[in-house]
């Protein structure tokens, strides 16, 4: 079996005094999409918070890429290849398409240029002197992966890309990670709408109280259907 790309063993964290994380396990292999899912405040932004180092109280093993990250700062992170697109998007509403693509630095190498960035994405580049505000949810979306592609992160985080999204704009996001896939781009996405992430996800991590009970592959989504939908009410 190849060496995962992400490692995370025992991992655990804190917001002040409160025990988030207890004990998270999970191996994402190069080129694979993988899904969190499991019922509000199980810990699922948590982790990817953890991993990011957002939180800077953790414990455990982050291996990365070869590289021990659990002691990495949040400033470092990018620059060792990972990249993460929160729920709210972080758009910088008083700048432009353009200048929110290109602020971000380049930070490693394989990441796209903006002529590469607009073939994937022609919207952006008909909005590309729109300021943030004038964005849709789903074109701010579209710009806050992007934004991280220039940046050559290896594995991207994604939480709740598709959340308030209207279907057909779900549909498009579906396609570009399809098509960052092909590129070998490795991402774990947090994620409640099923149908999407069937699509997209080859292996699925169940979580519950801050660790991760169960994982399987997409094509047992069907069979586990019924348990997932009585365990998550949803
Ligand atoms: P959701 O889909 O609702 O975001 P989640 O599975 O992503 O659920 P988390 O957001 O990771 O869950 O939350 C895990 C736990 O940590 C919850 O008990 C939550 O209340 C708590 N928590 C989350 N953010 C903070 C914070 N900034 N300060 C303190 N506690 C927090």
């Amino acid at each position: 079996m190849a060496e995962p790309l992400l490692r995370v063993r025992g991992l655990n964290a804190w917001y002040g005094e409160s025990h988030a994380l207890h004990g998270v396990d999970l191996d994402i292999l190069p080129g694979e999409t993988v899904t969190l899912v499991g019922r509000n405040g199980v810990g699922k932004t948590t982790t990817l918070r953890a991993i990011m180092g957002i939180i800077p109280r953790r414990t455990g093993e982050i291996r990365f890429d070869g590289r021990d990250m659990i002691r990495v700062p949040l400033h470092r992170t990018a620059h060792h290849g990972i990249g993460f697109v929160p729920e709210e998007r972080a758009i910088f509403s008083s700048l432009t398409v353009e200048e929110n693509l290109l602020l971000p630095p380049v930070v490693a190498p394989g990441g796209m240029e903006i002529a590469e960035i607009y073939r994937l994405f022609p919207n952006l580049e008909e909005r590309r002197a729109s300021p943030g505000t004038k964005l849709s949810g789903g074109e701010q979306q579209m710009l806050a992966i992007a934004r991280i592609l220039r940046s050559g992160v290896k594995l991207m985080l994604l939480d709740e890309p598709t959340e308030g999204l209207a279907p057909v704009i779900v549909q498009r996001i579906g396609e570009i990670l399809t098509t960052l896939k092909a590129r070998g781009m490795t991402v774990l996405l947090v994620e409640q709408n099923f149908r999407f992430a069937a699509k997209v996800a080859d292996r699925f991590y169940l979580m519950d109280h801050g660790q991760v009970l169960d994982g399987f592959p997409v094509s047992e989504l069907p069979a586990r259907m019924a348990q997932l939908t009585e365990t998550l009410g949803v």
